[in-house]
């Protein structure tokens, strides 16, 4: 068994098994250096390249914490598009295969804001979204985040860069201030590392160096 195998570490039996079946047996760089940290609960920033499992790094931790039986909206992750935000939720509801009644709900710009409603009345533990229309629903008050125990910002300099940095603040400013919250950027400039600063509680900073 290598050192880097998902095996040692305290994910639920369910994931675990996912993960054999998924042949997903050692961690990538990234998941190595940050998922101790993310499964004991630390604020975490993880920069890493493009390609690198920065998915399944924070899915594993949302879904370790996970209370299945409370269906209540547990964790929120917000991307810079529709099209990631899909990819994103693919990849959470495979992690999430043996975990039954899990629900995962996109929130996307560009789909017709009606049928999300009509999701939303129904409910769910985990929404994958953009920020504009997660802040329209959030504005429009059919999305309550009290209950929010992680919040991950995927991509977060392509959000930034996109011009989502009102839409994330006003999005921060509802959701409780006792949460884990994970950032992962593919960059780490000055923009991100102030959105850093103002929403994180003493993280732990991994850095994943590209091969030249
Ligand atoms: P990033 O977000 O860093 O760009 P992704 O999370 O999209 O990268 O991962 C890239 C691909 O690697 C995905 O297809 C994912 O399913 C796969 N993958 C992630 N972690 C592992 C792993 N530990 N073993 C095998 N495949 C993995
Ligand atoms: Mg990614």
């Amino acid at each position: 068994m290598s050192d880097q195998c998902f095996s040692q570490l305290a994910l639920p039996a369910p994931l675990l098994e996912c993960l054999t079946s998924l042949e997903y047996h050692d961690m990538t760089a990234v998941q190595a250096q940050s998922l101790p940290a993310i499964l004991a609960g630390q604020d975490v920033i993880a920069q890493a390249k493009t390609g690198s499992g920065k998915t399944a790094a924070f899915a594993l931790g949302l879904l370790a914490k996970l209370d299945v039986k409370r269906f209540r909206i547990q964790s929120l992750v917000l991307c810079p598009t529709r099209e990631l935000a899909e990819q994103v939720a693919a990849e959470i509801r495979k992690l999430a295969r043996n975990i039954h009644n899990i629900k995962v709900l996109t929130l996307c710009g560009g789909v017709p804001t009606r049928s999300q409603i009509v999701s939303l009345e129904h409910g769910a533990h985990i929404i994958v979204g953009t920020p504009g229309r997660v802040l329209d629903h959030l504005q429009q008050q059919r999305l309550d985040l009290s209950n929010l125990t992680t919040l991950v910002l995927d991509e977060a300099d392509r959000m930034l860069e996109m011009g989502f940095a009102d839409a994330l603040n006003a999005i921060l400013a509802e959701v409780p201030a006792q949460r884990q919250t994970l950032l992962f950027s593919a960059t780490f400039d000055k923009a991100v590392r102030q959105i850093a600063d103002n929403i994180m509680q003493s993280p732990v900073t991994v850095t994943v160096a590209s091969p030249h």
